[in-house]
């Protein structure tokens, strides 16, 4: 089957370096072979997952302009980085930051590790002047109101290759939202708050079109399936999975794992041809579809599609950005739902999981293929894959529409394993404690209002999505290990002023 997780090496960041004509042409000569250098790091560090792309040295304010307008119209440009080697004066910039419509990342940084003590003198001071025109730049950008993020340090460090790493990934997360098709099969759960949101301003802020069709669009597609394809990919199952086994061949039911089948080749069918990136579906609209589509659903979220289950669009968009920030990266990321605790004090556990619905990409085991009873949907029973997540650190993020602002909620979480297996559970699940501790984090995500589906990644840091929303310019409440109740309350109410002053009357 195919995935749609992109190879990031395809996407580009161009590299721009500024400086002046004041220096004359051999300080300029070496601003750009020094900097070609610094870029030959960057690229050489596994890290860092695009194509560098280093830009001859801008002197002036028409190059500077042309340059932001080159990088909006290239469509595989994700995002620029800007390092003023020598000294830029700002002013020369503004023209071209106030064009630039890409994402900025201003790397502070200098060729040179060490000094070279004995041999500095006045030309070296000349070249090397990034730690004041560096600071002339982020003055503009400041005075501009440029979003960017700032990464200081010399290209060599690991520390500095992972932050701009992280950033070109959510740099290419943005660029897959901007134009982004969201399919909804059916409305949002009956009465549920927090999956509602407007969609309108999803598209204004994100890019992203969130469209709804009815499940008789969906099962058309499904009805259409031809019996040769269905054969194919049940075999595929049967070599994936521990298939159990009244789900076998010549197993008492079969037929139901064939009907799994055909409802995931119908969904993706209808995605592959509306070009769509995420979908959602819910059991309350299922019309004539025979099952909730739960392994098909699990699999489309492997091969890097998004999903929301009840209509939770909002999800399905954090899943599908999660998959393209994480990818090639070990681990995962799905659709969670916080369900029930272990409290246990002093050892306060979540299991999240959803009726069908958890990605396999979070396991490295062989899952369960599985047929279970599902008590709501009125269907007959599902097929499902059941596993645990592996343990290991990871974040669940949330997205709530909070009236006037999309509020996104990030909590750093260190998954584990099970205090004692669960022969009677017949999903796919994960535990995890939360940073900083189960009650702070509880505590700030209720304040926060944050929604009850999450994307749970396990490849990306909260650094992935804070970076995210920077861009986006979207308001971002981060729980992690440094996060204290009172304190992010506080900042809860910070965001809400400033967010209401920058959003205008
Ligand atoms: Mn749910």
């Amino acid at each position: 089957m195919s995935s749609i997780i992109p190879d990031l090496s395809a996407l580009k960041v161009w590299f721009l370096i500024g400086s002046q004509g004041l220096y004359g042409e051999e300080t300029l000569r070496q601003v750009a072979e020094q900097s070609q250098e610094v870029a030959r790091l960057l690229q050489a560090s596994s890290d860092i997952p695009v194509t560098i792309e280093w830009k001859p040295v801008l002197t002036d304010s028409e190059a500077i302009h042309s340059t932001a307008l080159a990088a909006n119209a290239d469509p595989s440009v994700v995002g620029v980085i800007a390092w003023m080697h020598t000294f830029s004066p700002s002013k020369m910039w503004i023209r071209g930051l106030q064009a630039l419509q890409k994402p900025l990342l201003h790397f502070h940084t200098q060729a040179n590790v060490e000094l070279p003590y004995a041999d500095l003198d006045f030309d070296f001071m000349n070249l090397n002047q990034a730690a004041h025109g560096d600071r002339e730049f982020g003055y503009m950008l400041s005075r501009l109101g440029i979003r960017r993020k700032s990464v200081i340090g010399h290209a060599s460090d690991p520390r500095v290759t992972q932050e701009i790493g992280m950033w070109t990934r959510a740099a290419a997360g943005w660029a897959e939202v901007q134009g982004m098709r969201v399919a909804r099969f059916g409305d949002n759960m009956r009465f549920v708050g927090v999956t509602e949101g407007d969609k309108t301003e999803a598209e204004a802020v994100f890019g992203v079109s969130v469209n709804t069709w009815s499940s008789s669009d969906l099962s058309d597609s499904v009805a259409q399936v031809s019996e040769s394809d269905v054969d194919e990919l049940v075999a595929e199952y049967d070599q994936l999975y521990e298939v159990v086994p009244e789900l076998q061949a010549g197993g008492a039911r079969r037929e139901s794992l064939r009907d799994s089948a055909r409802i995931e080749l119908g969904l993706r069918a209808f995605l592959e041809e509306g070009g769509f990136h995420a979908f959602t579906d819910t059991f309350e609209d299922l019309g004539r579809l025979k099952q909730l589509p739960g392994i098909g659903a699990q699999r489309l979220m492997a091969d890097g599609y998004g999903f929301g289950a009840e209509g939770d669009w909002k999800t399905a968009v954090l899943v599908r950005v999660a998959k393209v920030m994480g990818a090639g990266l070990a681990g995962g990321a799905s659709l969670m739902e916080d369900y029930t605790y272990d409290l246990t004090p002093g050892n306060e556990t979540i299991l999240g999981a959803h009726m069908l619905e958890v990605c396999p990409s979070l396991t490295t085991a062989k899952p369960s293929l599985e047929i279970h009873p599902l008590g709501i949907g009125g269907k007959d029973d599902p097929c499902r894959l059941v596993f645990t997540a592996d343990a290991g650190s990871g974040v669940v993020v949330a997205m709530s529409d909070v009236r006037t602002r999309f509020r996104i909620t990030a909590n750093a979480v260190d998954l584990v394993e099970p205090a004692a297996p669960l022969p009677q559970l017949p999903v796919g699940r994960a535990f995890w404690k939360p940073r900083p501790d189960f009650v702070t984090s509880v505590q700030s995500w209720l304040a926060a209002g944050a929604a009850h589906h999450t994307v749970m990644s396990t490849q990306l840091p909260v650094e992935a999505f804070v970076d995210f929303a920077r861009i986006a310019d979207t308001e971002i409440a981060v729980i992690d290990e440094h996060t204290k109740a009172r304190e992010f309350e506080d900042t809860l109410n910070w965001n809400a002023a400033y967010r209401g002053l920058a959003r205008g009357i």
